[in-house]
């Protein structure tokens, strides 16, 4: 998670009614945003299409998967990227 005035990490830590970390500063005006589905887009896009080929699905259409299998799949999205 990224704080969304200086895109430093951000860790939420203290529960329910916690608050924002920064690794390597402290800076308790900067406020995180919480990351959402968004349709349309591209990386999002990307990584749920390599989830639904990658992982199983349930009758419902639910996905059965451990956090390493979803890791492993965002890492392959990831790693298709041009760097930075
Ligand atoms: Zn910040």
């Amino acid at each position: 998670m990224l704080c969304s005035v200086c895109s430093e990490g951000v860790q939420w830590v203290g529960g329910t009614d916690g608050w924002w970390v920064h690794a390597h500063m402290d800076t308790p005006d900067h406020e995180a945003t919480p990351v959402y589905w968004q349709d349309g887009d591209r990386l999002m896009e990307a990584i749920a299409a390599a989830v639904r080929a990658y992982c199983r699905t349930d009758a419902n259409g639910l996905i059965h998967a451990t956090a390493q299998d979803i890791a492993a799949v965002a890492a392959s999205v990831a790693r298709l990227l041009p760097d930075a």
